[in-house]
């Protein structure tokens, strides 16, 4: 799917809404991590260079569709003025009348920060009626939130129907060069690694990548859906028991188009998360009864990494293990080295956001991998085939 792109935008003296991804964690009032807020900078750079003003809005976190100080954007203002260089207006709101004064007087070159969206419970609601005043004044959309893009939020799909369309912003671009256009016929063999907790988010990814992959390696929480239906004991493990049947159904597929599925040969168990003082590495076949598996194995992470260094493309999405408590990160950290490996050796690594990329960010991999995305559901949902709908809108008719 094509969607209109920042070249393709009639941009001087126009007036830019651009819904960008500033959700940024915050530290006594401070921005602890930029890395979302220099993402857009491209894309801001590109609309003033070319004559456009424009109007930034984004969400900070889960206020619950109420006013929180502590969830504001005036430290990202701040944070936005260092890093562009120029004066940042900061909007007290992102609605109402004092925004629509600020809004009116902008000039060509302009830039005006929108309070957090999400202060509005018309945002998540996606309300005609919010976005209708979100998009008061401006005359063009573009979305460079690629990481909420999957969500129909009044920001993210309103205002681009009432603009009638949109365009994508660099970032944006970006993500879909790498997963519509490179992943579309990716360099063979493709090696497809999965992992976290969730059986039911990630079925859907091998079945739409199922003809044009080589290899699945499975590990995370959702290997012991994958190991109990090939009758292995997984003790107290996480396990989807209404997805054992679509387990069993992938593997054989799998099979019979020669693509090889390999599951851990070793687990790291303890009796809970809370005691990792009693965690020890235990063959896949000899799990113990009450006791949780908690990681993947140093065995497996050097079986995981031999396929990975062997392959000319590898997607990895979701954590080997429970990575937020050590040691039981060790398997995500090893794989995460084990990408950046086989990248130094020319495999095209994509690591597909939200909690991998969050593993490959702390062990310091980032500069050393293919492309990291931005956005953890919005890329699992393009590796599942759908639209985003956000992307959907920009394509829009005026409404
Ligand atoms: P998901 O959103 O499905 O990608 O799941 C991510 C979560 O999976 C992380 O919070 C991990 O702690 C969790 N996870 C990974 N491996 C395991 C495991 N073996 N048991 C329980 N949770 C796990």
């Amino acid at each position: 799917m094509r969607y209109p792109a920042l070249s393709d935008a009639e941009l001087e003296g126009r007036r830019v809404f651009l819904r960008a991804d500033l959700n940024v964690p915050l530290e006594n009032g401070k921005v602890a991590d930029d890395t979302r807020i220099r993402g857009v900078v491209p894309t801001l750079r590109y609309l003033l260079g070319n004559g456009a003003s424009v109007v930034i809005a984004s969400h900070l976190g889960r206020p619950g569709g109420s006013r929180n100080p502590g969830l504001s954007l005036a430290p990202v203002a701040d944070r936005l003025e260092d890093l562009m260089d120029m004066k940042v207006t900061f909007a007290p709101d992102c609605i109402g009348a004092r925004v629509s004064t600020l809004r009116s007087s902008m000039r060509p070159g302009d830039l005006l920060l929108l309070e957090n969206l999400r202060f509005h419970p018309g945002e998540k609601e996606g309300d005609e009626q919010f976005a209708r005043q979100l998009a008061d004044s401006a005359d063009l959309y573009v979305n460079d939130a690629f990481g909420t893009s999957h969500r129909a939020h009044a920001s993210m799909v309103g205002v681009p129907r009432i603009l009638g369309g949109g365009y994508a912003g660099l970032l944006v671009e970006r993500e879909l060069e790498v997963f519509q256009e490179r992943l579309e016929s990716p360099e063979r063999p493709f090696t497809l690694v999965l992992g976290g907790a969730k059986v039911s988010d990630k079925i859907p990814v091998i079945e739409n990548l199922l003809t044009g992959l080589d290899r699945i390696l499975i590990g995370g929480g959702m290997a012991f859906t994958f190991m109990l239906e090939l009758g292995l004991e997984v003790g107290n493990s996480l396990v989807e028991l209404d997805r054992l049947g679509a387990a069993g159904k992938i593997m054989e597929d799998a099979r019979g188009r020669g693509i090889e599925v390999h599951l851990p040969r070793d687990i790291v168990v303890a009796p809970s998360t809370d005691r990792s003082d009693l965690s020890r590495t235990v063959p896949a076949d000899s799990m113990p009864d009450g006791e949780m598996g908690l990681d993947i194995g140093s065995g497996t992470v050097e079986e995981f990494a031999g396929v990975i260094c062997s392959s000319s493309t590898v997607v990895w999405n979701g954590p080997m293990g429970v990575f937020e408590i050590p040691p039981f990160d060790a398997g995500t950290r090893g794989i995460a080295e084990a990408m950046a490996t086989a990248s130094d050796s020319g495999t095209f690594t994509v690591v597909g956001g939200g909690d991998s990329a969050r593993a490959v960010a702390e062990a310091g991999l980032n500069d050393r991998l293919g492309f990291v995305s931005t956005g953890g559901g919005a890329s699992l949902k393009l590796l599942q085939g759908d639209e985003l709908p956000a992307l959907a809108a920009l394509r829009g008719a005026r409404t």
